[in-house]
């Protein structure tokens, strides 16, 4: 066991107070790099590994935005004019994807569209596995009974599709959630795995699969994109919800989609959600259909992906932490060193300015864990030097 006083100075306790008062501020979310900066502008932060974005996408975001928005001056026409229509950016969408626009919904930001699913359509019983991304049962509604499906520590908190088909069967829910690869802890399904799920909850009227990450899951060598839009026409309860803000690096931006059934969109567009577009993810939605943006793109991604391996790999080398498998672009680190994760999370802070995601507020983890998200190459380094200064120190 580490003791506190031994490591930190006077200010340096003064300035954990601060930090954790933020960080209990903030709910289940962390505080966000703007509220750390303003509200505590002595904290030394060089490397936000909490947030789970590829730093390249933003790079390429900005060079489209900077020469076609910026320096032309169309700026002023996104801040001047409303946007389209969530129907007409909706149809962009559909014709990228090669799928019917009436199944394309569009969100400001994937949360938006969660607590649209999760406020219209969950009528008795959720069902969630645990570990997860805590807006699935914190929108659910007064009434709406939600079942914990526990994801196994001794399976590495992977989702056991039979038991998993068994559980849903004993629980008769009306919705299911499955984030695809999970949140926290990077866990993957593969894409026949999928099939055989939902070949067998089609009495589920609503069966969500978040795929927020899934731009960074490969199932080949040449880490080629998971396309599930397919599905769709197959299974009328899926409801597929993808935000933009982690593998486009573009959370501030706030866009997301959804594809589902075109009778669910019609109940939705019936209540609101007309103009929830913005004129800059507008132009995001309309950049992310281009052929030349598309291309771009996929060279950002698998780049970060390889960079992620190879980070990932650094990690495994480490003493003192246990590494669990991650198909997302981050990975569920486990503490066996006696120190808990609330203060692993002040220490990598304060002594090498890393800011990583204390999961002691997640439900279903045993043991203490962090989140750590993978960055830039350089960043990635600094991390694992970082961390091997500190489990060796
Ligand atoms: C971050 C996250 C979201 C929310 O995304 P936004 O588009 O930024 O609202 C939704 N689902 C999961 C699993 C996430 O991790």
């Amino acid at each position: 066991m580490i003791e506190k006083t031994k490591v930190f100075t006077e200010e340096e306790e003064i300035l954990i107070q601060k930090f954790l008062r933020l960080k209990t501020d903030a709910g289940s979310h962390s505080p966000s790099i703007f509220t750390l900066k303003q509200k505590l502008p002595e904290l030394p932060i060089k490397i936000d590994a909490c947030f789970l974005s590829n730093p390249y996408a933003t790079d390429l975001f900005l060079n489209y935005f900077t020469k076609e928005i910026i320096n032309t001056g169309r700026i002023r026409e996104l801040l001047e004019f409303y946007p389209s229509q969530n129907q007409v950016i909706a149809e962009i969408i559909a014709n990228f994807l090669k799928i019917n626009p009436a199944s394309v919904f569009i969100g400001n930001g994937a949360i938006e569209i969660i607590q649209a699913v999760i406020h219209n359509f969950v009528k008795k019983k959720i069902v969630i596995n645990i570990p997860t991304f805590s807006s699935y049962y914190e929108f659910a509604q007064e009434g709406v009974e939600v079942v914990y499906n526990k994801l196994e520590k001794s399976e590495q908190y992977r989702l056991n599709t039979k038991r998993y088909i068994e559980f849903i069967k004993k629980h008769k829910p009306d919705t299911i959630v499955i984030i695809n690869p999970n949140n926290p802890d990077g866990g993957y399904i593969e894409h026949h795995e999928v099939k055989v799920i939902l070949d067998q909850v089609k009495e589920v009227e609503n069966v969500i699969i978040d795929e927020s990450f899934i731009h960074f899951a490969y199932e080949d060598n040449s880490f080629n994109p998971i396309n599930t839009s397919d599905l769709l026409e197959q299974y009328q309860n899926l409801i597929i919800i993808k935000s933009m803000s982690k593998d486009f690096g573009i959370a501030g931006i706030r866009a997301g989609y959804a594809i589902m059934s075109p009778e669910k969109i019609t109940s939705l567009l019936k209540n609101g959600f007309l103009w929830n577009s913005n004129g800059l993810s507008e132009y995001f939605f309309r950049l992310y259909a281009r052929p030349d943006f598309a291309c771009d793109y996929n060279k950002v991604r698998v780049r970060y992906i390889q960079e992620t391996i190879e980070f990932i790999n650094e990690l495994h080398k480490i003493k003192g932490i246990t590494v669990y498998p991650s198909m997302a672009n981050f990975v569920l680190l486990e503490l066996n060193n006696g120190m808990t994760a609330d203060d692993f999370v002040t220490t990598l802070l304060i002594k090498y300015g890393i800011y990583v995601r204390t999961c002691s507020d997640k439900i279903g983890l045993v043991g203490e864990y962090v989140r750590l998200a993978s960055r830039t190459k350089d960043e990635n380094a600094y991390i694992i030097k970082s961390l091997n200064d500190f489990f060796n120190s």
